[in-house]
């Protein structure tokens, strides 16, 4: 029999239907998944311990004689416990096996083994449970650990394991990474990987077998989503006249290193010839709406039109007011587009933009309806670039013929993670904040507090500072102890808050209704805002100085950062509160982080640390395939690698159409397939 990837599990030789079933739990439905299902970690025989120098709590291996044969004790109907002894001439040491007759019945009175398992001891005296056991005479070596589920054994796994590598080693299929990457990053054979992963002789040869299947791994992400995102294209928008020392020098405040060095890099792409595809990430406040007014200034002195697209109106909203301000005496012309401008004012400037009379489109979603025409759309932007989909994206990018794309976004992730998320973007980062902002104090308390913090509010709201409360929102229907920002409104305004000036947003009211609220709070005429998270992106209020944020369990890290970053924007020292009761570890673990640092990059690595990748992004937008064997966040040197083997691969086979990359091709739509986007 030869070995066929795609033969279902059922036909390898121990597994069966009963344990086919067994494999599908874990995500194991062909011998080529099964190849695939690599070992958790590995336990080495050759360091075993005594027992008197086992550690408590710890797992580690210990090589003792059976003491006596196990014997059995039925607790409950289908739970078996099997107990025993054994020792190493000098302690004595319990072992428990829970319902593993087989294992139980396999250990030979005064026979030599290794065990492998945690050690406790309940009671003062030690115990190991559900032990690994290998025979003391057995070969040296490594010994595979699996992820298991209720009725499959490692050793199981290992057996089964070994009847697939066997059928595996006969087959004659070549190796899906061509001759040439192997050698030129020194990876060792399929072939050889496979076996080394499952059973490798010493650590070394696990290490070149993980090497390569790491590297095999993240190679086909990058390919897949270079593919997905389409290759470099020529445009015909072009700068000739680099007019941004203009612009710069105009600003009412010196740009930051950051911000001069990210204009240039969008500057020098748009006079390649090819097509910008650029991702501008900076934390909050890091001053990316300059930016983009740079480069829409030199767009548009050379004789294109600019779209910039927010995720709200509200920002859309702000977004014209900056630009506005930015242009002043340029010339240059912005309108407003969203789903709630007036009808007869949308079609005046959808008609504008199809003439080519107004320089700039800001706007929400609207902007990409099929009917908004543009006549020369050469560069697009879109802010907070989390919240719009991919498809959302090149959407916008369709209006016009290859227009030049900038997306900017405020969830700083780590460079090599973004490498991946955003494909073929390059990537600017504003890594420095304006001078003489000041770090946001933060607390986290339980509700006690309320009162005293109601009194800091007004003490702040006394001296002409502002102030938001935040609140989560509230599903329909869903019940909580929460109060809703409504209710907590007209408690607030009612009773504590009564002789100040309160207001409400959320989500729900007409966007007329929330610009004019906004529109009051920019003005000071609204001194306490209670609102939900849609304060969250980009709104400017540098007067505001104080932030409560209420049930803080219900925030992820990045949100209450982002939260958090509409204060400490102007002189005033700013103070922003957790408040929550909850007790979890998340929770303590989120806060701590919170009260610890306001680096975006930070506490963007922490969420992702305690979230996981597919968590952070959603995976379904982004089409991030499940990794089985790379991790994204430790394995960035070779993501660095793999991404260069992608570039060279592809500009030498753009549609992976040699023999040579057949198999990649194919290893690809298998990952992706689980996405189903490519
Ligand atoms: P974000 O990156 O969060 O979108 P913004 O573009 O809203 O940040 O900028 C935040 C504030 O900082 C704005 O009021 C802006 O005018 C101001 N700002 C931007 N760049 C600088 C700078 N170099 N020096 C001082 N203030 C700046
Ligand atoms: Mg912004």
């Amino acid at each position: 029999m030869s070995f066929n990837p795609d033969m279902d599990i059922k036909y390898v030789k121990l597994v069966g239907e009963k344990r086919a079933k067994l494999f599908n739990r874990l995500d194991v439905y062909t011998a080529g998944q099964l190849l695939r299902l690599f070992p958790r970690t590995y336990i080495d025989f050759s360091a075993s311990v005594s027992i008197a120098g086992a550690k408590i709590g710890e797992y580690c291996c210990v090589k003792a004689v059976v003491d006596r044969t196990p014997t059995g004790v039925m607790i409950r109907k289908g739970m078996t416990i099997f107990k025993t002894a054994v020792t190493d001439g000098e302690s004595v040491m319990e072992l428990v096996i829970f319902n593993n007759k087989y294992l139980a019945e396999s250990l030979e009175q005064g026979r030599e083994y290794y065990f492998y398992g945690k050690v406790t001891a309940p009671m003062g005296r030690l115990q190991m449970d559900s032990p690994v056991v290998e025979k003391a005479d057995a070969p040296a070596g490594l010994r595979p650990v699996y992820p298991l589920t209720a009725g499959l054994t490692s050793r199981g796994v290992a057996n089964v394991m070994k009847n697939a590598l066997e059928l595996y080693k006969n087959n004659e299929s070549e190796d899906i990474i061509p001759e040439q990457i192997r050698h030129e990053y020194n990876l060792c054979s399929s072939r050889y990987a496979y076996i080394n992963i499952h059973f490798p002789s010493c650590r070394a040869d696990m290490l070149a077998a993980r090497k390569r299947l790491i590297f095999e791994e993240l190679l086909c992400l990058q390919l897949g989503m270079s593919r997905l995102r389409g290759a470099k294209e020529k445009t015909g928008f072009v700068i000739s006249r680099d007019v941004k020392s203009e612009f710069m020098s105009s600003l009412p405040f010196l740009p930051t290193a950051a911000q001069v060095r990210a204009v240039s890099d969008c500057i020098s792409d748009m006079m390649s010839g090819e097509r910008m595809n650029r991702l501008l990430q900076g934390d909050v406040g890091s001053g990316k709406t300059a930016v983009a007014a740079a480069v829409m200034y030199c767009a548009v002195k050379n004789g294109m039109q600019c779209a910039m697209m927010a995720p709200t109106e509200i920002l859309a909203r702000q977004h014209l007011e900056s630009l506005l301000k930015f242009f002043e005496g340029t010339g240059i012309t912005a309108e407003l587009l969203t789903s709630s401008t007036p009808a007869k004012e949308k079609r005046r400037i959808k008609a504008s933009l199809a003439a080519g009379e107004t320089d700039i489109a800001v706007g929400t979603h609207a902007l990409i309806q099929d009917d908004v025409e543009f006549s020369r759309l050469g560069l697009v932007i879109t802010d907070e670039q989390h919240r719009f989909g991919v498809g959302q994206r090149s959407a916008l990018s369709e209006k016009g013929s290859s227009p030049h794309v900038l997306v900017m976004s405020a969830t700083p992730i780590p460079r090599t993670l973004a490498m991946i998320v955003y494909g073929d973007l390059d990537i600017s980062v504003l890594d420095e904040l304006p001078p003489g902002r000041q770090k946001v104090d933060t607390y986290c308390v339980d509700s006690t507090y309320h009162q005293r913090l109601y009194a800091f509010i007004k003490k702040h709201l006394d001296r002409g500072l502002q102030a938001y409360i935040v609140c989560p929102l509230v599903a329909e229907g869903e019940e909580t102890p929460l109060t809703s920002a409504e209710e907590y409104y007209e408690k607030l305004s009612e009773n504590e808050f009564s002789s100040y000036s309160v207001g409400l947003l959320h989500g729900k009211m007409k966007p007329k209704m929330k610009d004019e609220v906004m529109e009051r709070f920019v003005k000071n005429e609204i001194q306490l805002l209670i609102c939900t998270t849609v304060v969250e992106v980009g709104v400017d209020v540098p007067n505001a100085a104080v932030m409560l944020i209420e049930n803080a369990e219900r925030f992820g890290l990045s949100q209450l950062h982002q939260l958090r970053g509409r204060v400490g924007r102007g002189k005033e020292k700013s103070t922003c509160v957790l408040i929550t009761d909850a007790k979890g570890e998340q929770t303590k673990k989120r806060a701590e982080i919170m009260c610890s640092t306001n680096d975006g990059f930070v506490i963007a690595d922490e969420d992702l640390k305690l979230r996981g990748p597919g968590d952070f992004f959603g995976s379904r937008q982004h089409g991030l395939p499940t990794l089985r064997i790379a991790d994204m966040l430790e394995d960035t040197e070779m993501l660095r690698k793999a991404k260069q083997a992608a570039e060279k691969i592809l500009s030498d086979d753009p549609q992976l159409s040699d023999r040579k990359n057949e198999g990649l091709k194919r290893e690809i739509r298998r990952l992706f397939d689980s996405v189903g986007s490519i």
